[in-house]
């Protein structure tokens, strides 16, 4: 049986959530006159509470979205439609649903700036890029290929001078690092369901208020007006329900699954010390459930095809493996071109089951080029 091993790709539905899932009826949560509407407005008001709840926030400030990849798109489209301030800061090490609508913009500039060689921001370098005409600071919480955990509440506290929003892309932070998002200076966190053992096809943007005011979003899509008019059409009740019940156990639970990601790290770093792995980033900052690295003369795709069958692992982010040229985040770490090229990401969970190490050990030793 292959061990599943990508996790920061795609996680497997929580039992409890499917459960909760199967429990939802059909009903059309804007259906007023009768009670399938009103059960499933219910359902989705708890889930909205369970959303907010994790990140200190009102169940208003949750705009339901597809996943994060449009919960960044609304972020980023959605404030720079009819901004009159055209300056923005960001990062190179952002997931491309984050560069991707930034390098759309027309009229814009964009500053991004570049991490450290262990693949974390660095927040004097992220405060001095913001200008008085910064509209937006777009920072991820952790990033998806390392799993480094960016200094969001220092830059936060550090925009506690500055008017620009503040939006974070939580996709894999979400339910792991709890307190982080809870900054009240964060005015937009874009989560996704399925990274922590919820559904596909779900997630959400959280646009807190600053005071009475609201951050000036533009909808992206036009319709019937849910979700305060920023995301038309009729809800996904049974997705919504599953991103509900996902966030909440992820609050409860975080600190027993992190410490069991904990105890998988050392028999990962155990079983693969006789191959003398190269690490991208710093154990010390990164989420406990992920590891980038490299193998001296070891090629990722050859290593991949090698451990069919016994592990499924990546070499970087499933969103671009199909045309895969080269992480942008090890080249922003300035990693050598070898050392890119040969880039394999391990990502477990607290469900993960054991891992036949030698068998991997033995797999990969025969391809060392020495
Ligand atoms: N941002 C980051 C950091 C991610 O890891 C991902 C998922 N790979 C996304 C955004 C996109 O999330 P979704 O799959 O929900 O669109």
């Amino acid at each position: 049986m292959t061990i599943y091993l990508d996790c920061n790709a795609t996680t497997p539905l929580e039992p409890a959530v499917q459960e909760a899932m199967l429990h939802t009826g059909f009903g059309n949560a804007g259906s007023r006159t009768h009670e399938f509407g009103l059960n499933a407005k219910k359902a989705v008001q708890k889930a909205r509470d369970q959303i907010a709840h994790l990140v200190t926030a009102q169940r208003e400030e949750v705009i339901f979205t597809s996943g994060a990849t449009e919960s960044n798109n609304l972020a980023i489209l959605g404030l720079c439609a009819h901004a009159t301030q055209k300056h923005i800061v960001t990062t190179q090490i952002e997931h491309k649903s984050v560069l991707e609508p930034l390098a759309s913009l027309q009229g814009f500039e964009v500053t991004v700036v570049p991490p450290t060689a262990s693949g974390c921001v660095d927040v004097e370098a992220v405060m001095a890029a913001v200008r008085t005409d910064t509209l937006l600071v777009s920072v991820m919480h952790v990033n998806n290929e390392t799993g480094m955990i960016q200094p969001i509440t220092a830059i936060a506290e550090r925009l506690s001078c500055s008017s620009a929003y503040f939006h974070v892309d939580a996709a894999q932070g979400w339910g792991k690092d709890i307190q982080t998002l809870r900054h009240q200076r964060i005015d937009m966190i874009s989560a996704s369901s399925h990274k922590i053992y919820g559904p596909k096809g779900i997630g959400a943007l959280i646009v807190r208020r600053r005071g009475y005011e609201k951050v000036p979003l533009t909808p992206l899509m036009y319709g019937g007006g849910q979700e305060r008019a920023l995301r038309p059409g009729t809800l996904a009740v049974p997705l919504i329900v599953g991103f509900g019940e996902a966030t909440q156990l992820a609050l409860r639970q975080h600190q027993e699954r992190a410490e069991r990601c904990r105890h998988y790290r050392d028999t990962v770093l155990k079983g693969l010390a006789p191959l003398h792995p190269i690490f991208h980033g710093d154990l010390e900052q990164c989420l406990p459930h992920v590891i980038n690295f490299s193998i001296a003369g070891l090629d990722s795709e050859a290593a991949m095809l090698a451990l069919k069958g016994v592990i499924a692992i990546s070499n970087g982010s499933a969103c671009n493996s199909a045309h895969y040229t080269g992480s942008h985040v090890l080249k922003a770490m300035c990693l050598s071109d070898d050392n890119i090229q040969g880039a394999l990401r391990i990502s477990w969970c607290h469900l993960t089951e054991t891992v036949d190490w030698e068998e991997v050990v033995s797999r990969l030793k025969t391809l060392i080029i020495e």
